[in-house]
């Protein structure tokens, strides 16, 4: 697979209408609530992924910050078929040696206590949401039920998280809104100080505002919010759902910051493409949700869990985290170069280990469309920013590759 043929493979190609044929058909059967880009994806192997006519792609965007280990890792793939034929659930009414392996392994590496297992992103926000409120609860302030939440973030799109979300537009039409959510300025310690008030029981907040356009929480703030939570007796919760599971470069974001938060939310990467989503936290708040408070039926079932498995064994290899870090240093490098190249155009590169955004000056999606059509794929991160979230297996040729791929869909 060399450079040269990928990069006028996916254009050229005669298709075979297959992938339209099957547009057609999700056009007449799916519900049409997502902004689909106009491709069917059928294989993968670690950042490539081929179409259904048989056109082949650099996946940099690893469904979105999902494929840690990228498409198909064999390591995945050989646990979870050995455990396809072994036994796939058994309710969380008995106990799994897979889940517990990885409940182990989670609150090794985060030095939090407590796991609890769910599908989703959304379903893990919305374990730490009942978390806060049920030790508050138990500490006797059961008037103490506010979170505090961040302008721009993202946290899922169930009710209560949708509401956690500070986007006004994911969620018009659906009032009304749970109630205890208070949005502030992401990265303004002085207005979240100035935002708690006798209701508050915890802050919620992402290390890096993924779905916010990759916006990285400024130096100082999420140890400032600890102090806070420490001083007022909330709970700090964060939100690591796209920026765990060794994505910055650090197993956890929060650990680039040297704090401990009282629970965090998992999801995307831990399952590498399965859904599995996980609540961590500590011995002391955990001890809130007693049997019978919380529950999940598929959560952390025999196959997921042994995905995740792999994908925690592999990222807390001494090299990975390492080599996240050192290729996420190199992709932002040669983005900045980029963007010296063509200064009324990109705005600005950020972003940390394989999490980055390139805002350009304007609406971002004819030019991800472009990138496609060139045979990158990347998606939008708010209106204006480009996003790139590559497995971790990505290599500098590849990155090399994206990279002048994006500046030719740039020009175009
Ligand atoms: N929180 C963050 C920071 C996210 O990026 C996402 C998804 O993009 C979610 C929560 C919701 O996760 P899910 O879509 O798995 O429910």
């Amino acid at each position: 697979m060399t450079t040269a043929k990928t990069e006028t493979l996916p254009q050229t190609s005669p298709t075979t209408g297959k992938s339209e044929q099957w547009m057609e058909k999700a056009k007449a059967h799916l519900l049409q609530n997502y902004k689909q880009q106009p491709l069917v994806l059928e294989r993968g192997l670690g950042s490539r992924v081929w179409d259904a006519d048989g056109r082949e792609y650099l996946d940099l965007l690893g469904g979105i910050a999902t494929c840690a280990l990228g498409h198909c890792h064999p390591e995945v793939v050989v646990a979870v078929r050995a455990q396809l034929e072994k036994l796939w659930h058994v309710s969380n009414v008995f106990y799994s040696e897979p889940q517990i392996d990885l409940a182990a392994r989670l609150t090794a590496a985060s030095g939090l206590q407590r796991a609890f297992f769910c599908n989703s992103g959304a379903e893990a926000n919305e374990a730490l949401i009942k978390l806060a409120r049920k030790v508050q609860k138990d500490r006797g302030h059961a008037d103490r039920y506010e979170i505090i939440t961040f302008q721009n973030s993202f946290h899922g799109r169930t009710l209560a998280t949708v509401t956690a979300t500070g986007q006004t537009k994911y969620q018009k039409g659906f009032e009304p809104l749970p109630a205890g959510f208070t949005h502030v300025p992401y990265g303004d310690l002085d207005a979240v100080r100035k935002a708690v008030n006798p209701h508050t029981a915890a802050i919620l907040v992402e290390p890096i505002q993924g779905e916010g356009g990759v916006r990285v929480a400024p130096v100082g703030f999420l140890k400032g919010l600890r102090a806070l939570c420490d001083e007022q007796g909330l709970l700090l919760l964060v939100d690591e759902i796209q920026t765990g599971m060794g994505r910055t470069g650090k197993m956890f974001a929060y650990q680039h910051d040297d704090i401990r938060p009282d629970g965090i939310s998992l999801a995307k990467s831990l399952g590498n493409g399965l859904p599995i989503g996980a609540m961590l936290c500590t011995e002391e708040a955990g001890k809130s949700l007693v049997a019978g408070t919380h529950g999940s039926t598929f959560g952390g079932n025999l196959i997921t869990a042994t995905a995740a498995n792999v994908v925690v064994r592999k990222v807390t290899e001494p090299q990975m985290l390492k080599d996240v870090a050192q290729k996420g240093e190199y992709f932002l490098s040669r983005l900045r170069e980029l963007q010296a190249r063509m200064p009324t155009v990109v705005k600005e590169v950020r972003g940390r280990g394989l999490l980055i955004g390139v805002e350009l000056f304007q609406d971002s999606a004819a030019f991800i469309a472009k990138c496609r059509e060139f045979g990158l794929l990347c998606n939008a991160a708010g209106e204006k920013t480009i996003r790139f979230a590559p497995a971790y297996v990505v290599s500098h040729d590849e990155i090399d590759q994206g990279v002048r791929i994006l500046e030719r869909a740039l020009k175009a």
